[in-house]
């Protein structure tokens, strides 16, 4: 594992292109309406990252030779689905909710957010997961301090999802982010001891992403090799800041007033 410790300029670089991740969620999150398709925002995003000069680490991007590159800047996650979905034809309807991962590369430095956005009005289940979700994003960023490990991040978010009775999903997570969208640490979302747990320290820039489902918390893989969806159908949610360790308080990097604002939000 290499972990890279950024000097100040360094997470103001970073800092720079989390401001062009969210001035583009933004936009995406006013476009979000029933009748849209997901492809539509992707363009939308597209085009919002060539005007600024920005490039997307999105687009392209391959885990491994068998997975084809994955084709959008966004990953456009609808319902059951719970991240890496694909955009294309599909019509947001009334009442879905839509999880919009997004990131951006500037000047060589890379930011990564999400959001879950509903489409028109949504059931009060729905609303509550989204509330939930954002909330457990808020907790997680309160505990990556110095002096803490990563595990410590994962617990806060797993334990305060469990207290509202939904369920923090298995295997994926967050990571380490700079020159690369994915750098080390992993920050699983869901706590296992068995796994490597480093302390945080100041100059660590991390993405911090719970992924939350109303029911169980297994989740598989469709044969597009991209889009994961809930095991058992239920609706998942998934917000994401990108977040520097410092000497003092966690410095959100993709912060909008707005997003630390939801009903149960809370800035640290
Ligand atoms: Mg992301
Ligand atoms: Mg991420």
């Amino acid at each position: 594992m290499t972990i890279q410790y950024r000097s100040r300029t360094e997470i103001e670089s970073i800092r720079r292109a989390g401001q062009v991740v969210m001035d583009i969620l933004e936009m995406l999150r006013a476009a979000t309406r029933p009748g849209v398709t997901t492809g539509e925002l992707d363009a939308l995003a597209a085009s919002e990252l060539k005007r600024r000069g920005a490039t997307s680490n999105f687009k392209g991007y391959t885990p491994a030779k068998r997975v084809p590159p994955f084709p959008g800047v966004i990953c456009a996650s609808v319902n059951n689905e719970v991240v890496h979905g694909i955009p294309g034809k599909r019509v947001l309807k009334e009442g879905d909710i839509i999880a919009i991962d997004f990131g951006a590369i500037v000047d060589g430095w890379h930011g990564d957010s999400a959001i879950t956005v509903p489409v028109g009005q949504v059931a009060p289940e729905a609303r509550r997961l989204l509330d939930v979700t954002r909330a457990a994003l808020w907790q997680a960023i309160a505990a990556a301090r110095a002096g803490n490990h990563v595990l410590d991040i994962s617990r806060a978010a797993q334990e305060y999802v469990e207290s509202r009775g939904f369920s923090m999903v298995e295997r994926y997570g967050g990571h380490g982010i700079g020159r690369e969208m994915h750098e080390d640490p992993f920050i699983p979302n869901r706590t296992d001891e068995r796994m490597p747990n480093p302390l945080l320290r100041p100059g660590m820039v991390i993405c911090i992403e719970p992924m939350v489902n109303i029911g169980k918390p297994g989740t598989r893989e469709l044969s597009d090799h991209w889009t994961v969806v809930t095991a058992d159908g239920s609706l998942s949610a998934h917000f994401e800041h990108t977040v520097a360790i410092t000497t003092g308080d966690p410095l959100v990097l993709t912060d909008l007033a707005r997003e630390a604002t939801g009903a149960e939000g809370r800035a640290v």
